[in-house]
């Protein structure tokens, strides 16, 4: 099972009751929160608010790890790597990744 707010796998525990839909109790309330959100500005289903702050990191993230997927690429795909280019390339790799881990997503509102 996958939370509905942070998307985490989460174990379900059987039993009476409806099938728990978050990861943690913190999970449910701000996704209540967040959908009380979004019908109070009115937004439709497919739409989400996220902080300008929160868009920008996220943004930035993504173009640092295209920019170093491409750098990968042209790295690798000339001449005859080695495996310490190879190594190096995904250290590298791995460091734009982290930076887009870092980002923590969590709309002001959203329908769901
Ligand atoms: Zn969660």
């Amino acid at each position: 099972m996958h939370c509905v707010w942070c998307g985490g796998a989460f174990t379900v525990d059987p039993g009476p009751g409806r099938p728990a839909r978050y990861c943690r109790r913190s999970h449910r309330q701000r996704a209540y929160e967040a959908r009380r959100e979004a019908a109070r500005r009115g937004l439709r289903p497919d739409e989400v608010v996220l902080n300008r702050h929160t868009w920008e990191r996220l943004r930035d993230a993504l173009y640092r790890l295209e920019a170093a997927a491409q750098d990968v690429a042209l790295d690798l795909g000339s001449g005859r790597p080695t495996k310490a280019d190879y190594v190096e390339a995904l250290g590298y790799l791995a460091a734009a990744v982290r930076d887009l881990q870092e980002v923590a997503v969590e709309p002001t509102a959203m329908s769901g």
